[in-house]
């Protein structure tokens, strides 16, 4: 065992050991909170030792990068279930919907309605998420806090997605657990079940608000190396 086999067996076992605490600190099963490893950027030399230490589902946030590392790896792998963690673009959704088992980051309608037209064509069904732009950050995709139940009704009805649950990213900026709460909410009084929040820096709050997935890159696979501009 090389010693980054070793780090990201150790950084897996500790993120799920607070994974557990966090959860049993609200009385929560652990097995209710599934641990979505964001391996975005990183290669097959540091997505390996996670697969070899048990990890099986992994979150990466653009199409393009995932086309190109992924489908060796399940090779190698089969039974790994991958997450779209970032925005999704109308002229990705073919490739995204080969790629991904589930899409967290539905967030409008032209883009639900390419998905559904694509899983009818592809005979494929990928679980989705809706982005919820919690801080309405121009910047941010994600539909508006006051807009999310007609976009959930219309994915659900209009659009017969399978709908799992909803997604966030909180500002960076700003107090995560008023987000979560948020989220939680939306998704409680339309009947969604899946919260997907919380990253290296606040998935045990995230999970004390009820989440089921929490995206952590960081504290599993180290520092992302900074873009070269
Ligand atoms: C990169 C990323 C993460 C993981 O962030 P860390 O702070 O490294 O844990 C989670 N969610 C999304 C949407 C991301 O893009």
């Amino acid at each position: 065992m090389n010693d980054l086999t070793d780090d990201i067996s150790k950084n897996l076992t500790a993120v799920k050991n607070k994974i557990a605490a966090a959860a049993a600190s609200v009385s929560r099963n652990p097995e209710t909170v599934s641990l979505v490893a964001v391996s975005k950027v990183f290669g097959a030399d540091r997505i390996r030792p996670a697969i070899d230490a048990g990890q099986r589902l992994f979150g990466e946030n653009r199409v393009q990068e995932a086309e190109e590392k992924w489908p060796a790896l399940r090779e190698v792998c089969p039974e790994t279930v991958l997450h779209l963690i970032g925005p999704l673009q109308r002229n990705k959704v073919k490739k995204a919907v080969q790629l991904f088992d589930v899409i967290e980051t539905v967030d409008r309608e032209r883009l639900a309605r390419a998905l559904a037209d694509e899983m009818g064509q592809a005979g494929k069904s990928v679980g989705c998420f809706i982005q919820v732009n919690t801080g309405a950050e121009p910047q941010k995709a994600g539909i508006l806090p006051p807009d999310a139940d007609d976009f959930i009704k219309l994915c659900r009805d209009t659009y017969d997605l399978p709908l799992r649950g909803l997604m966030c990213i909180p500002p960076i900026d700003e107090e995560p657990s008023l987000h979560f709460a948020l989220l939680a909410k939306i998704a409680e009084r339309n009947g969604l079940k899946g919260l997907s929040m919380g990253m290296s820096s606040d998935f045990e709050t995230a999970i004390a608000f009820g989440a089921t997935h929490v995206r952590v890159g960081t504290a599993v696979f180290g520092p992302r190396p900074k873009p070269v501009p």
